[in-house]
């Protein structure tokens, strides 16, 4: 694994977890310290559920009251809660944050990151890859069965093994920082509310600015997005995305949209970005794998980077444990790019279109006009519905060749009572294994379950989502994978998920007491 941000952090945990050995190079000597991406969403909030991490997470997410999600800003808040979620709000944690409980979790699972490695090159065989790395001792050679490049926007890996990262080059350069005030006007966010009542602008700037963290009561950090408004979302003058931000750029934008009772007190830190936009072709390249940013780069607004990624690495993690162990059925690994490319891709469309809502040109009538139009459309029932389903991951549903609409789309959390008590589905998912879900009654005995599957029988209880599974066919066996993907619903004894089991956890099953 190359890389020790959230994808390589929560993919190195899902393999540990499946108890495959598992290397984590990192370049840096230390955890980054900077907080970039600022959120968990939805989805992502139930992944880290079905893994046990989301206490951990929520200990350190930044309290605010639910405000709903957003499209390109526009003042409609989106509501998830149609999408049966427990956690409609997501998690407002920076990612720092983030990655220290990932990490935690990973040395809990016995694999320390390698930290001041540096990958500089590396060839692939029919048996694996050997990697060159550069640490503290020197350089050295390292040899794995598979390498997946977690390694960022600008991945190493990519450009050594030439893989094609086709797209658009950035039309504009904003600024993201965390800062401390010294001074704040009346105009200043006190609280993080709907982002369309945090975005100003004035003196030329379009400004995004909401609180961070506190101590003692009182606001003490914030987050500040800011470029210019003539130039659509960016600042001409900032186009060299290596120049480091300066305390003086963000001091003037500051009093140029929070007038001069606004001072600077401290720059934490800052970075620039854009609105580049490029996805790999293929996330397998033989036993060389892409997630996460390595594999898809976007303009990072609806907060959808980092969750992109941590999902990436939930779907990988158990194909390649599976594959690593030598009982992945045929095709698992490569269902990989079959079901993640289209994810990153849809990703990728929506941030383009957000940023034309966001960015109007100097004759910005037509856009300002298809802006109304959309804030309308957004406030009906169902297309808020959509919206929020898209920007909070919930509305994913992979294609696995059944129409019905449970197949392929997450499963509910729901609550069940099972043989050892009340259980959530997502507190049966925590071992990292498959969950067969009997529902309906004892099972049938000559269904044989695969090592790599959990048979729970259990009852729906009523529970904060309800009682419904969510398919259009009656069904009482459900079948759903590590990931928290319903692969297979069935009814009645005659309809077996022997196919499935094979398809997914390989036909050489064992009997699980
Ligand atoms: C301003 C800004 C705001 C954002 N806001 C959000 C948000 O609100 N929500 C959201 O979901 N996303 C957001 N994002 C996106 C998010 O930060 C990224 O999508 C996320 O960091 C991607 O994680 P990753 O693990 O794939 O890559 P990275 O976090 O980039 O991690 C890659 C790691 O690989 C290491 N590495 C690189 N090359 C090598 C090498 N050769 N050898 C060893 N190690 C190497 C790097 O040091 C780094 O630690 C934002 C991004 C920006 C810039």
């Amino acid at each position: 694994m190359v890389g020790a941000g959230p994808t390589g952090l929560m993919l190195a945990a899902e393999l540990a977890l499946a108890g495959v050995g598992v290397s984590v190079l990192e370049q840096q000597a230390a955890p980054s310290g900077q907080s970039r991406g600022g959120g968990v969403n939805p989805r992502t909030a139930e992944v880290l559920a079905s893994r046990g991490l989301l206490d951990a997470v929520t200990e350190r997410a930044v309290t605010r009251e639910s405000v709903g999600g957003h499209f390109a800003g526009l003042p409609v808040p989106l509501d998830a809660r149609p999408w049966r979620t427990r956690h409609p709000d997501g998690l407002l944690i920076p990612q720092d944050r983030l990655e220290e409980v990932l990490e935690t979790r990973l040395r809990e699972l016995g694999t320390r990151v390698r930290r001041r490695t540096v990958l500089t090159d590396l060839v692939q065989d029919e048996d694996g890859v050997e990697a060159v790395v550069v640490d503290p001792d020197g350089t050295r050679h390292l040899r794995a069965r598979y390498l997946v490049a977690c390694d960022g926007g600008h991945s190493t890996v990519r450009k050594i093994t030439g893989v094609p990262f086709p797209g658009r080059a950035g039309t504009m350069s904003a600024v993201s920082a965390d800062i401390e005030l010294a001074g704040a006007a009346d105009t200043v966010p006190g609280a993080t509310t709907h982002i369309s009542t945090l975005t100003r602008t004035g003196g030329g700037y379009w400004m995004l600015l909401h609180p961070l963290d506190a101590e003692g009561g009182r606001v003490a950090g914030y987050r500040v997005v800011f470029g210019a408004v003539d130039s659509g979302l960016g600042e001409p003058s900032s186009q060299d995305r290596a120049a480091p931000v300066t305390a003086d750029e963000v001091a003037r934008a500051l009093a140029a949209v929070h007038g001069p009772d606004t001072v600077l007190g401290r720059l934490r830190w800052g970075t620039r970005f854009s609105d580049a936009c490029r996805q790999v072709t293929a996330y397998r390249h033989g036993r060389v794998l892409f997630a996460g940013d390595a594999a898809h780069i976007h303009l990072p607004t609806g907060g959808q980077g980092l969750n992109l990624g941590v999902q990436d690495a939930m779907n990988l993690g158990w194909k390649l444990a599976a594959t690593v162990h030598g009982r992945a059925p045929d095709g698992l690994l490569d269902s990989y790019h079959d079901e993640r490319h289209p994810v990153g891709a849809r990703v990728l469309a929506n941030t383009r279109a957000q940023s034309v809502l966001m960015s109007p040109p100097p004759d910005a009538d037509d856009v300002r006009a298809l802006r109304e139009i959309v804030i309308e459309m957004a406030r009906l029932p169902d297309a808020n519905r959509y919206l929020a389903g898209l920007m909070s991951g919930l509305d994913l549903r992979y294609d696995l060749g059944d129409p019905d609409p449970l197949v392929g789309a997450r499963m509910i959390d729901l609550t069940l009572r099972t043989g050892s008590g009340t259980r959530t589905v997502s507190e049966l998912l925590r071992t990292g294994r498959g969950v067969l879900l009997e529902l309906g009654g004892p099972p049938t005995p000559e269904t044989v379950v695969p090592a790599a599957v959990d048979r729970v029988e259990a009852r729906v209880l009523d529970s904060p989502v309800g009682v419904e599974l969510g398919s259009a066919r009656p069904a009482d066996r459900v079948l759903v994978r590590p990931d928290g993907y319903v692969c297979w619903i069935g009814c009645g004894p005659d309809e077996t998920p022997d196919a499935a089991l094979a398809r997914w956890f390989g036909a050489r099953a064992s009997v699980r007491a």
